[in-house]
């Protein structure tokens, strides 16, 4: 079986709890020479806590409760240290707010951060001349507001370009690859829970070719966007709309057999039949339905939709037909 490509985040988390092991483990080494058994054992148990969470995520790959326990356990581990060891161990303070920024979204790890260092702030506030302290101090906030700032600006881009590569540009639908991966996912979940059964309805616009002929090229993108968001505001939680290209889409219905799936093409099929485009343009569509199969690919699924929507067409347009 070919092995589950492994996440960016999972690979965060495996190398933060792999540097916890190999950043701590020398001194839990030293501390057990010098029997200073208390600040043996914390380094003791943040060891333990960062193999277990390596070998869960390693293992299951899942990523969720390890990101949180390994981000709150940097943020308890420091402040614990310097209340036992002093200010010497301040300098800890800065990879422990990168890691935890790295494990969290922004904003939490912004809150965790800054609660990390007002609790270290009330430890050292004896410990330091003001100088130093404040020195100290505005040093630690400015590196966890800079790296707030950083790591915001580097979600808002993640987030732009995942619209941009999944996202059709022109009418909002999914595009070929997001459809691609969507399959996947059903079909893997097919794999796995044989009695699952999920649907792809694949509508082609009739004579579309003669709309732009006769209307022009824009008028016919118009259609395109009202098309697609005739079609979102008819879906349901598990359906979602895809631009397979050209004047063709796919809904994926996840989840309901092609009888249940049917209901839902004819409604669209009789909606779009109804509706009056812009300039008062009468559109109708072809519609294939097919019902996912065990030991089919993806390919080979989306192929049974596309004849059945060829069968449409053969018989006249302005149909559904479900694939054999
Ligand atoms: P049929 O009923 O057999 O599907 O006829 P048709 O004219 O829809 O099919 P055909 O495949 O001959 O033509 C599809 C047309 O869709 C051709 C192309 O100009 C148009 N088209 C494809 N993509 C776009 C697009 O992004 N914008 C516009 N305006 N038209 C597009
Ligand atoms: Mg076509
Ligand atoms: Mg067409």
């Amino acid at each position: 079986m070919q092995e589950k490509k492994r996440s960016p985040e999972e690979i965060v988390i495996l190398a933060i709890s792999s540097a916890a092991v190999f950043c701590l483990l020398p001194f839990l080494i030293w501390r057990s020479i010098e029997q200073d058994w208390l600040i043996a054992g914390l380094d003791l148990f943040a060891i333990t806590v960062a193999i277990v969470i390596f070998i869960h995520v390693y293992v299951t790959h899942k990523v969720l409760y390890a990101r949180w326990i390994l981000g709150i356990l940097c943020a308890i581990e420091l402040p614990l240290t310097i209340a036992m060891k002093g200010s010497d161990q301040i300098g800890w303070i800065y990879p422990a707010i990168i890691a935890i920024y790295m494990l969290l979204n922004p904003t939490v790890a912004l809150m965790i951060s800054l609660t990390m260092i007002s609790i270290v702030a009330g430890v050292l506030w004896s410990q330091l001349s003001p100088l130093m302290y404040f020195q100290m101090l505005f040093s630690i906030l400015a590196t966890a507001l800079f790296i707030y700032a950083f790591a915001a600006h580097m979600l808002n881009q993640q987030q732009i370009l995942q619209q941009l590569s999944t996202k059709d540009p022109l009418t909002g639908a999914g595009n070929r690859r997001a459809l691609e991966d969507k399959l996947l996912e059903l079909m893997s979940y097919k794999r796995a829970h044989r009695d699952n059964t999920s649907t792809l309805i694949l509508i082609d616009l009739d004579q579309f070719k003669e709309i732009n002929d006769n209307y022009g090229h824009n008028v016919g993108d118009q259609i395109l966007v009202t098309f697609a968001s005739l079609v979102k505001q008819k879906l349901r939680n598990n359906e979602s709309l895809y631009r397979l290209g050209g004047e063709e889409f796919v809904i994926t219905v996840a989840d309901k057999t092609s009888d249940k799936a049917s209901i839902l093409a004819e409604e669209i099929r009789e909606l779009v039949d109804m509706f009056l485009f812009t300039n008062s343009i009468h559109l109708t569509i072809s519609i294939g339905i097919a019902e996912s199969q065990a030991n089919e690919t993806s390919l080979e699924w989306l192929g049974r939709a596309d004849a059945a929507m060829y069968k449409a067409k053969g018989a006249g347009r302005n149909l559904c037909c479900v694939a054999a």
